[in-house]
């Protein structure tokens, strides 16, 4: 079997901010700079204040699970040596309802919890991106 090609991210003048920030492992997340509303996926627009005035800042990387899924079915081969892999959406402390859509790794046995505390870390998915991910952060 041959082996296919990752899908990856293709960074443009929107995003290309949060995969730099990525490859630095930091996250980073557009923020407009007149009203200070956080928002998620990049938009030319606040969708708080209409401002165009929007740039990325940091953010704590901290944040709950909001909603998940597991895969259990690739639907992409280069997935196929990944499953089951966690598909969840991350509310971000920074700002309520900031999300995210992730992964979850390095699940135990125990699985995840909507609710569960998770923290940002990084995978490299090519020597050009890395993704951020989330764990759960355990007491
Ligand atoms: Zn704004």
């Amino acid at each position: 079997m041959t082996e296919s090609p990752p899908l990856l991210p293709a960074p443009d003048e929107l995003t290309s901010f949060f995969w730099e920030a990525a490859r630095r492992r930091e996250l980073m997340i557009q923020r407009c700079s007149a009203c200070g509303t956080y928002q998620h996926p990049p938009e030319p627009v606040c969708h708080s204040c209409l401002s165009f005035d929007l740039g990325g800042a940091e953010v704590s990387g901290r944040g709950t699970v909001y909603s998940y899924t597991m895969a259990t079915q690739a639907f992409h081969p280069s997935f196929a040596d990944k499953l089951p892999f966690c598909i969840a959406v991350v509310e971000l402390d920074d700002q309520p309802g900031l999300k995210l859509l992730t992964n979850i790794v390095d699940l135990q046995a125990d699985g995840v919890n909507v609710g569960d505390p998770v923290e940002v870390c990084f995978r490299a998915l090519s020597d050009a991106i890395d993704l951020p991910v989330f764990r759960l952060v355990r007491a």
